[in-house]
């Protein structure tokens, strides 16, 4: 099998964006080609309706796909999973590349704009020509508005962009 990125990399690129069961079912997948939801339910001890909903997600960032078979003792379909690491670089890759432009266009916005907040998670943050118009009082709760100091946000969405760029390389 070859890997363009290391698996321990795909894997945690998978909970990025799947979450820990989604890279549990993925790190099985690996080792074990051509197993049903049943079997991955049984192996991972987990909820056969969460695993169909890993492996739907999956699907969706065409990671896995699928054969059917028929069982015919059971009666019944059996869908046998695969994962595609030659996928999995170029769906995930992508992914990563919008992250990180999103991530940049708030940072972009943050050093261009003076933000006016009254400190309450839950209120929205305004730009100067807004906190005018609401003469510095908050909108939400009528708490005083007050500059915002992105300092503490720009160096998280900077540690975050880094880490999601390592992927890139
Ligand atoms: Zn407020």
């Amino acid at each position: 099998m070859v890997f363009y990125i290391e698996p321990e990399d795909a894997l945690k690129l998978i909970e990025v964006l799947g979450g820990e069961e989604a890279r549990r079912v993925a790190a099985l997948l690996m080792e074990n080609p051509e197993v049903s939801d049943m079997e991955i339910a049984e192996m991972l001890q987990m909820d056969i309706k969460q695993v169909r909903k890993v492996l739907h997600r999956l699907l969706e960032l065409s990671l896995v796909t699928y054969v059917v078979s028929y069982d015919k003792e059971n009666a019944r379909r059996v869908f046998r999973w695969r994962i595609h690491t030659d996928q999995l670089v170029s769906s995930v890759r992508g992914q990563v590349v919008r992250i990180v432009e999103r991530l940049k266009m708030i940072k972009d916005f943050y050093s261009q704009n003076q933000v006016y907040w009254c400190g309450k998670s839950t209120c929205r943050k305004l730009d100067f020509s807004s906190a005018v118009d609401h003469f510095f009082k908050c909108p939400t709760c009528g708490g005083q508005l007050e500059p915002f100091d992105p300092r503490e946000l720009l160096e998280a969405v900077d540690e975050k962009i880094e880490q999601l760029q390592r992927f890139l390389r």
